[in-house]
């Protein structure tokens, strides 16, 4: 008798899944090993949202239900990466603050010996491996001292600034939360502008959505400034500090319609949140759930990359 192939069967590809492409066993075995996943909680509304949280969100939904649900303890892990980048902040900050204060900008030798004083030693193999490590966080600290417009007035310094959103549920705003490295008040051939600052440490990656919430949160500031906070010109600049290049993003009213309605979007999808996805990827090697509250960790085989900036990086 001929072979006739059964094309009623439900193969492996046949099966029907969930909206994020899972057949139910695969809910199951993952429920089994995240079973917090199967309780539908929902972050609550008074929950202050931070570009970080955005951005947490859109790479790995589990970490933003570990991290600020669950509120699962991040385990004590020396990061060289994320612990140069708050030095160096730190320092940075220490340098923008002279200007208001009419004191001199630190030297590279006052630097150093900060800096130096910061990097613990035992967490390295060697002085000079630790020494390199110094040295890298001052030329990082000198590019962004560089920067520092003695002209400007300098308006904030590294200071959370927060304002209600009332976007998705009017009854109920949420806040959203950002604390920018620098606002200065500058001047150019074209009159007197904002200038929001943002430091990174890790690979350029420009996002158009940290400034556009930047400007959001900064109205208040604005209308302090000016009677017509919408036409006061704001100027974003991501420095990295190094790869010694600056980004910027002129926020004129055209440039934040055009990427607000996504950057809502995503924050209606954040409230409506049951599922929490876990999403290994590469990024999961800076994630400070990996190997711990999260389990099973990624697959070996998933391709590891150069460090990202994951945190003293993204605000
Ligand atoms: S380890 Fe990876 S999958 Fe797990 S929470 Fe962190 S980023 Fe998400």
């Amino acid at each position: 008798m001929a072979y006739a192939p059964r094309i009623d069967s439900e193969g492996p590809n046949d099966r029907p899944r969930n909206s994020a492409g899972m057949t139910a066993a695969m809910a199951t075995a993952r429920e089994s090993s995240h079973p917090h996943l199967r309780d539908g909680v929902r972050l609550p509304r008074d929950r202050n949202i931070s570009p970080t949280l955005l951005h947490h969100y859109a790479t790995c939904p589990y970490r933003v239900r570990l991290q600020y649900i669950d509120q699962v303890p991040q385990p004590r892990r020396y990061n060289h990466h994320l612990s140069q980048g708050r030095i160096a902040h730190d320092l940075l900050r220490h340098a923008a603050l002279c200007i208001p204060r009419n004191q001199p900008l630190p030297a590279p030798d006052q630097l150093f010996a900060m800096a130096n004083r910061r990097v613990p030693w035992k967490e390295f193999p060697s002085p000079e491996t630790r020494l390199g490590y110094v040295e890298q966080i001052v030329r990082w600290v000198n590019y962004g001292v560089a920067h520092l417009d003695r002209d400007a007035e300098y308006l904030v310094i590294e200071r959370f600034r927060s304002r209600p959103f009332a976007g998705g549920d009017p009854r109920e705003p949420v806040t959203l939360l950002f604390r920018p490295d620098l606002v200065l008040l500058r001047g150019d051939i074209d009159g007197e502008f904002i200038e929001v600052i943002d430091y990174k440490t890790g690979t350029p990656r420009p996002d158009p959505d940290v400034p556009v919430i930047a400007r959001f949160i900064l109205r208040p500031l604005l209308a302090e400034l000016s009677p017509e906070p919408s036409a006061v010109r704001v100027r974003f600049t991501y420095l990295w500090l190094e790869h010694q290049a600056t980004d910027e993003y002129d926020l004129d009213v055209d440039f934040c319609h055009q990427h607000w309605p996504r950057i809502t979007g995503t924050i209606e999808r954040l409230f409506a949140e049951t599922e929490w996805q876990p999403n290994p990827s590469f990024r999961c090697n800076y994630c400070p759930y990996h190997g711990n509250a999260c389990t099973p960790p990624p697959p070996a085989s998933l391709p590891l990359t150069a460090a990202t900036d994951d945190s003293a990086a993204t605000p």
